[in-house]
């Protein structure tokens, strides 16, 4: 299979299933296990952190940041397209009685500091009360840039909130503006980062933050059901994808480009090169391509896409140029069918 739906459908490479094999373990919800006593250890420094946190999803790993920053009645600012507003199911109102207050983001990810001002409520009990600013990097396969994260960070000095980054992806942005993942981190009170992505690791994402709000996120995990005993098994694999897995997501994002290049070729498909920064293509197909009918053709190829007229293709670890260069002799030839 080419699967061609998400960066989260790599699968565990050799060496990472002979480290889960091998790995050292304990009750980690004890502080026994060593595995991921040396993960959080080793994340937290490599990413100018007190403390780390592994979580079982960067679902989670949200989740417990922003149950950390913030009190019951307490609001955070995210994007109207944010992960942790659109697709985490409402989990910061739902189980942490905290409120989102989403602002438009702007064309390339960004938001804007004004609008964000604006936003800001006024210590009044009609209010809730704002706390903390979410940012998300990568969003939507764009990178957001430096100086843009410094300007937050002064932002939210100046307004007095805390800086949460999603991070999922951002080892993608950092490898895409060719910097250390701390020009990235710096900025931050708190990132989550996705250890099952890009990355390749089959389980699990890191929280990162200073001592007491890992602390906090560390309870929190315990009562949503996240102590995880035996978590070294999977920490095992967490240490290898940061490690080892980073380098390579330039081969992503140029395979991305080549990708994109290939479908402009195409009639009927168009992709926007310039927005095409790290590992995902947006293509906008026309209305007259049925979708359906085309990822059904595509599947008896055992190649699997989101059908969608602006269809979303994403590189990872276990599709290469030949991959590729199938897949779009299959679309052309499903076309033509
Ligand atoms: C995937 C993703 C998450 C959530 O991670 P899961 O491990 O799927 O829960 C959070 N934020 C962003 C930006 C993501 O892409």
């Amino acid at each position: 299979m080419i699967d061609f739906r998400s960066d989260t459908v790599t699968r565990p490479s050799e060496k990472m299933r002979t480290a889960i094999a091998s790995a050292l373990v304990g009750d980690d919800v004890y502080g026994d296990d060593p595995t991921v006593n040396h993960l959080e250890q080793f994340a937290a420094q490599r990413h100018g952190f007190a403390a780390a946190l592994f979580c079982s999803s960067g679902t989670q790993a949200n989740l417990l940041a922003l149950m950390a920053h913030c009190e019951r009645g307490d609001e955070y600012l995210c994007g109207q397209q944010a992960h942790n507003y659109k697709f985490e199911g409402g989990g910061a109102a739902v189980l942490g009685s905290i409120q989102p207050q989403p602002i438009e983001n702007e064309k390339d990810g960004t938001l804007d500091f004004a609008k964000l001002a604006a936003a800001i409520k006024p210590n009044d009990p009609h209010f809730a009360r704002t706390k903390l600013l979410s940012l998300e990097n990568t969003i939507n396969g764009k990178v957001l840039p430096l100086s843009y994260l410094a300007k937050a960070r002064e932002f939210v000095n100046q307004h007095n909130l805390k800086l949460h980054l999603d991070g999922a992806r951002v080892y993608n942005a950092a490898v895409a503006q060719n910097v250390d993942i701390t020009e990235i981190t710096q900025h931050f009170d708190s990132v989550s980062i996705c250890l099952s992505k890009g990355l390749g690791a089959p389980i699990g994402s890191l929280l990162l933050g200073d001592e007491q709000l890992i602390a906090k996120a560390r309870r929190w995990r315990k009562v949503l059901g996240g102590g995880m005993r035996q978590a070294g098994l999977l920490a095992a694999a967490g240490h290898i994808a940061l490690t080892e897995n980073v380098a390579r997501l330039a081969d992503d994002h140029a395979n991305a480009r080549y990708l994109g290049e290939c479908l402009n070729e195409l009639s009927g498909f168009e992709v926007n090169i310039n927005h095409t920064e790290t590992n995902m293509v947006f293509v906008k197909i026309d209305p007259s391509i049925d979708v359906h009918a085309l990822a059904s053709a595509l599947k008896q190829r055992d190649i699997l896409v989101s059908p969608s007229n602006l269809m979303r293709l994403v590189m990872h670890l276990d599709i290469n140029r030949s991959d590729i260069e199938l897949f779009i002799q299959c679309l052309k030839y499903s076309l033509k069918g």
